[in-house]
């Protein structure tokens, strides 16, 4: 049986919380279990955002232990999404990824066995985020970054980020792209929405921008994971395609969108099993990996049983989605990769 790898798992280190209370951006309330974050960080449209604290996010021990109870032997950890520190200036911006990267190298130093990381980088300045990257893989041995779905409401797919994707290919890492700043925040502020539907509706819209701009068919060697079982992107890939043989706004492409699944990776949190299925048959399952979304509480439980459950797979096909498919496209994961 495979080593279970889970690609998607968060953590707030107390030292960059700590480092994000001295810069003025957040107001931090442990003792109520909350914390307040400045839109001068986030890039949102409200003033403050609430967002809940708890011990599992901070403390290494705790994680440990879930871990163990979840069956996870690798979990690749990075921050929640909010603390991107995309709207500060280019300055600014770099300062925060660093002490985000520097405070995560240091909590898996204290457990390299059961942790790794994607680090954070300022997408709002190209050249300080490839220089962040470098950093980040080549000295602290991060396994690749993690990114927005857009810079504080600006799409991803602007030509200036090229150098960054370039780097991506370069140093052969993939990115792990989480939503944030979602759609139509006056119409999901109810009912949870901005979450349960703003988070996939977010990602669908950045893979499709990403891929109609020609970003993949430009760098072919560049590798993303899609949170939350890719969002939307799976079930409007047909219409994509559709649209793409119809539609003359769609041309400059060569080739159909679904051509550059190939590129993508999709982890398992679709929180419906025939909806995983679904993923699984779409996009194969080599390109299929675990994800928890642990510690909060729209994560999975148990995501050995949740992809034993899939039907109709090979054993080497559950194999690849607990862990082989993101031991064989992690290659910076050192040691894990080489055993
Ligand atoms: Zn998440």
């Amino acid at each position: 049986m495979s080593m279970c790898i889970d690609c998607h798992a968060h953590f707030l280190p107390d030292a960059f919380t700590a480092e994000m209370t001295k810069r003025g951006f957040i107001e931090m309330h442990k003792g109520e279990g909350y914390v307040m974050v400045s839109d001068a960080l986030t890039g949102y449209s409200r003033d403050k955002i609430r967002l809940p604290h708890f011990s599992l996010l901070d403390d290494i021990e705790e994680r440990n232990a879930l871990a163990e109870e979840q069956r996870i032997d690798k979990q690749i950890i990075c921050l929640p999404p909010f603390w991107f520190g995309y709207k500060p200036d280019a300055q600014t911006g770099l300062a925060i990824c660093r002490a985000a990267n520097d405070a995560i190298a240091a909590t898996i130093e204290q457990s390299p066995q059961r942790f790794a990381g994607f680090a954070t980088v300022p997408l709002q300045s190209p050249k300080d985020a490839v220089a962040e990257l470098k950093r980040a893989v080549e000295e602290l041995g991060f396994w690749g970054a993690e990114i927005g779905t857009s810079i504080a409401g600006k799409p991803m797919d602007d030509p200036a980020l090229d150098v960054f994707w370039h780097a991506c290919c370069d140093l052969d890492v993939p990115l792990f792209v989480h939503p944030q700043h979602e759609l139509a925040s006056d119409r999901t502020a109810d009912f949870y929405l901005h979450n349960l539907y703003g988070n996939p509706s977010e990602t669908g819209l950045f893979a499709a921008r990403m891929i109609f701009a020609g970003v993949f068919e430009r760098f072919p060697k560049l590798n993303m994971i899609l949170a939350h079982g890719g969002g939307t992107i799976p079930y409007i890939i047909g219409r994509l395609d559709h649209g793409y043989r119809v539609r003359p706004e769609t041309k400059a492409l060569p080739k159909p969108p679904s051509t550059y699944f190939k590129q993508l990776y999709f982890d398992t949190i679709t929180h419906d099993d025939a909806m995983l299925k679904y993923l699984v048959d779409r996009v194969s399952a080599k390109h299929v990996v675990v994800g928890t979304d642990r510690p909060f509480d729209m994560g999975i439980d148990d995501p050995r049983a949740l992809v034993e459950a899939i039907p109709g797979l090979s054993a080497s096909e559950r194999d690849a989605i607990i862990g082989d498919n993101a031991r064989s496209f992690l290659s910076r994961s050192m040691p894990l990769a080489k055993s």
